[in-house]
């Protein structure tokens, strides 16, 4: 019987958040991997664990820069994530968006690789239409705070098209929703990382606004099975992949604050602007196409993430003893 194709993979931002869960996945599934980062807010210690390894490799690049190499599969991942981030250098989050996805693209072009692209549900902006299907053109500012991630990703997802179109690459569009757990930046200023880094600390709960605003959480075990699902199938997209249930930030803030310690006081900040009101994803096409949907609950998710932020703030302890 012969061996399924191993297949050469490129996984630009590998040593992020979801980069690393992507790696760990192609790793155990016997796939090459090159891990491409930048470092920015990405750590070497997420994908540690494969150094050395003989069908693993690791490139310090910025994606703004074109690279040669050849592989069969582009993830393309690599762009800062978390509002406090893109906001850091929003110039800079432009280039990566436009330049790093026009790189990645010219790259998949010469080496007929096929290309996926990490999207976002950003795209939609604040939406009028609720929940979001992928044929909603979204409402966004284009001169905001955020503009340079939503913009940026809406242009990345142009260019993606129009190769698709002129060249014939192959494409795959993935419209994440909002994803947590394990290896999220303790300072990465994203709710669920804050909320259980706070309560882990004996810190007030920071609810930005109201707290009435919207989202839906996925565990990233789920989000990582749709992304290799939309990269091993034939749909291009775009492909809303997400956790269907809404829940209010308040009602997170509480969740959290009972799984960790119901005593601890919750303090409103103001809202930044630009922040959606409300987020859910439509999952029918990700069902239809790549028969996914999440399995992981949220209190089963946040008790995972939980888990893993008290082991790293017990290792940071011991470590400066
Ligand atoms: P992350 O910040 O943890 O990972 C991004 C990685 O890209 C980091 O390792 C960073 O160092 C690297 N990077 C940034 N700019 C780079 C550059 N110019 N060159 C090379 N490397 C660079 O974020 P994440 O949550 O893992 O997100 C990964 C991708 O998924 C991003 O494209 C993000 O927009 C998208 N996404 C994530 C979510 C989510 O909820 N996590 C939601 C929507 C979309
Ligand atoms: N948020 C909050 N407290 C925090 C961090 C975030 O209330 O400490 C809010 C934020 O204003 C937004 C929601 O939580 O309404 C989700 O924020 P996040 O940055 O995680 O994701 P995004 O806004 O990009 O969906």
């Amino acid at each position: 019987m012969s061996r399924p194709k191993t297949f050469r993979n490129l996984v630009t931002g590998g040593a992020g958040f979801l980069g690393s869960h992507l790696i760990d996945r192609l790793m155990e599934d016997g796939e090459e991997v090159i891990c491409l980062d930048n470092y920015f807010t990405g750590r070497k210690k997420n994908v540690s664990q494969w150094v050395g390894h003989h069908r693993f490799e690791l490139i310090r690049h910025d994606v703004t820069q074109p690279i040669q190499l050849e592989v069969d599969r582009i993830w393309h991942l690599a762009c800062p994530a978390s509002p406090i981030h893109y906001h850091s250098n929003p110039i800079k989050t432009s280039k990566t968006s436009f330049l790093g996805t026009y790189n990645m693209l010219g790259l998949a072009r010469r080496v007929k690789a096929k290309i996926l692209f990490a999207s976002t549900s950003e795209i939609y902006g604040d939406p009028e239409v609720h929940p979001q299907p992928e044929s909603y053109r979204g409402r966004v500012n284009p001169i905001g705070i955020r503009s340079c991630y939503d913009e940026g990703k809406r242009i990345a997802e142009t260019l993606c098209f129009d190769y698709q179109r002129m060249h014939s690459t192959e494409i795959r569009v993935l419209r994440i929703f909002n994803t947590y757990g394990p290896r999220m930046l303790f300072n990465d200023g994203r709710v669920v990382s804050n909320f259980i880094v706070q309560a882990l600390n004996k810190k007030d709960i920071s609810i930005y606004g109201d707290g009435n605003q919207t989202r839906s959480f996925c565990y990233v075990d789920d989000l990582i099975e749709g992304m290799v699902r939309l990269m091993n199938g034939n749909f291009p997209g775009p492909i809303n992949i997400g956790h269907p249930n809404e829940i209010r930030i308040k009602e997170l803030a509480d969740l959290i604050r009972n799984l960790i310690n119901p005593s601890l006081k919750i303090i409103y900040k103001d809202l930044p602007s630009d922040d959606p009101i409300q987020r859910q994803p439509l999952i029918t096409l990700a069902k239809k196409e790549l028969n996914w949907e999440p399995t992981v609950s949220l209190e089963k998710g946040l008790e995972k993430t939980i888990s893993w932020f008290s082991k790293e703030i017990e290792n940071t302890y011991q470590i400066n003893q």
